[in-house]
């Protein structure tokens, strides 16, 4: 693919850019080696001040930078926006708390007597260069979420982005440098993905983390470890929507159509499969099918748009298989389910009911605003039904009834159970999955500890 910025309301070529060759690939490799070996002695407080800052200029940037994205990577500018707002409040929080959070632990008394030691610490030190291999679908977020926690855990970040936002990869660089950050604390490097293997490789990069699909997951695992480096992934969703007869059906579905079609429903966390209690199927159905034939789907850049077009074309006749492939196998069509004609990558928000295991979208992911609707006769078919799917991202249940959501706590295979309301993902909490949604958790505590080098300091 072409590190190219393509317009997918559309499909223009706007920017084009040339990959960056072996010699600048070394240059920043061993600019970042050397900037780790002075900044991970900076202190807490200058990494947390510069952060501070980049919140600030971010925020600044918001209008503009926000538009960038939406000409990238095609999502509404007011969701931009948000995005860039979220990725402040993540950055401050982080600011705020890593001192917190990578503050020494001593191990309790009794222990410390047992192992014949004076005294015992565990430190969180940093690891060295990590290389984030990052996608599209929130191409700030995505990346802040680790460079945040890296930056204030005394780490340097490389980014190798999605080959479709350019603008916005080396916005981050830029933003990072403006902000204080010394030159190779965060460095954008342009490459294809066929490149990442040999930067992996290089001893000089200590750990990885990839947001993305599975192959890709699996690729930079694979390498990883043979090169027994450290991996976080977070790969795909296929996240259940789970709704119970003692829901609040009219929130419940109101929900159940922004938690699909945010982002143009190309989150790893969007809710896929809507599986309905037989006894409020038909009203939920009647309800959701409703709000989402309602969404105002078009030029994203105009304030009100609630659904833009897909980011690639590709991704849109992944999607347009998907579907068809149901219909095919004698899925029923609620709403949707034809492109329109014209320019652009645009998919009409569409509901799908009458999913059978045998469909592909049944096990794939639908990266779209396309919702898959399954009929439980009771909570263990929910539960079997949910999870019946190789990923484990998160999860989303409706009921006022707490037997209920003991049994769902314990029972889904996911990495988040959210009770009436939708996934979304905060500074403060653990953010993962388990399958094949990948290992390894971001933000909060567990997500700054996962680049650390957790040292043991033993005095005799
Ligand atoms: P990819 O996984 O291909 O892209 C994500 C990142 O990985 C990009 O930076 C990409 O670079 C890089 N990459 C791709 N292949 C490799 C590889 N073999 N080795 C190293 N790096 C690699 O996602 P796509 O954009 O192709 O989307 C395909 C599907 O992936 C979606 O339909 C969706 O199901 C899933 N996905 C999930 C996301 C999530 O949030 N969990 C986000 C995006 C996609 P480059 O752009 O240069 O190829």
């Amino acid at each position: 693919m072409p590190i190219a910025t393509v317009n997918p309301a559309n499909g223009e070529t706007l920017r084009t850019y040339e990959a960056m060759g072996e010699e600048e690939i070394e240059r920043r490799l061993q600019l970042a080696e050397a900037t780790f070996r002075t900044y991970r002695t900076s202190t807490l407080e200058e990494r947390a001040g510069k952060l501070h800052r980049a919140a600030e200029l971010l925020e600044q940037d918001a209008q503009e930078i926000g538009r960038v994205i939406t000409t990238e990577m095609g999502k509404p500018v007011r969701q931009a926006r948000a995005e860039a707002a979220k990725c402040a409040k993540a950055m401050r929080w982080y600011a705020d708390h890593a001192a917190g959070l990578l503050a020494d632990e001593e191990p309790a008394e009794a222990e410390v007597k047992d192992s014949g030691a004076s005294r015992v610490l565990v430190r969180y030190r940093p690891l060295g260069p990590v290389l984030a291999v990052m996608p599209w679908n929130f191409p700030l977020w995505q990346v802040v979420r680790f460079a945040a926690p890296a930056l204030m855990a005394g780490n340097v970040g490389l980014l190798k982005h999605s080959s479709n936002v350019p603008q916005t990869a080396l916005y981050l660089e830029d933003l990072f440098h403006r902000a204080g950050f010394p030159e190779g604390c965060f460095q954008t490097l342009l490459i294809g993905s066929a490149a990442v293997d040999g930067v992996l490789r290089d001893e000089r990069v200590r750990a990885a983390t990839l947001t993305g699909s599975e192959p890709a997951g699996r690729a930079v695992a694979a390498t990883s470890g043979e090169m027994i480096k450290k991996t976080v992934l977070e790969l795909g969703g296929s996240d259940p929507f789970v709704v119970m007869p003692s829901a609040d059906l009219d929130r419940a579905a109101e929900v159940a159509v922004n938690a699909r079609v945010q982002n143009t429903g190309q989150s790893c966390i969007a809710a896929k499969r809507f599986i309905v209690h037989s006894d409020v199927y038909d009203a939920f159905t009647e309800r959701f099918t409703e709000g989402m034939k309602a969404l105002k789907v078009g030029d994203p850049l105009e304030e009100d748009t609630d659904v833009g077009p897909l980011s690639t074309e590709q991704g849109l006749d992944d999607l347009m298989e998907l579907v068809d492939d149901a219909v095919r196998g004698g899925a029923e069509v609620l709403c949707g389910g034809e492109r329109p004609d014209g320019p652009g990558w645009y998919y009409p928000p569409t509901v799908l009911a009458g999913i059978t295991r045998g469909m592909r979208i049944h096990r794939e992911e639908a990266f779209g605003p396309v919702a898959t609707l399954y009929r439980a006769a009771d909570l263990d078919e929910a539960v079997l039904i949910a999870n019946d799917t190789d990923f484990g991202l998160s999860s989303n249940v409706w009921t006022r009834d707490e037997s209920d959501v003991d049994r769902f706590v314990r029972d889904l295979e996911a990495g988040g159970v959210y009770v009436n309301g939708m996934t979304a993902s905060h500074p403060a909490f653990p953010f993962g999955g388990v399958k094949r949604s990948g290992y390894g958790r971001e933000l909060s505590g567990h997500g700054i500890r996962e680049f650390c080098n957790i040292t043991t300091v033993w005095h005799g």
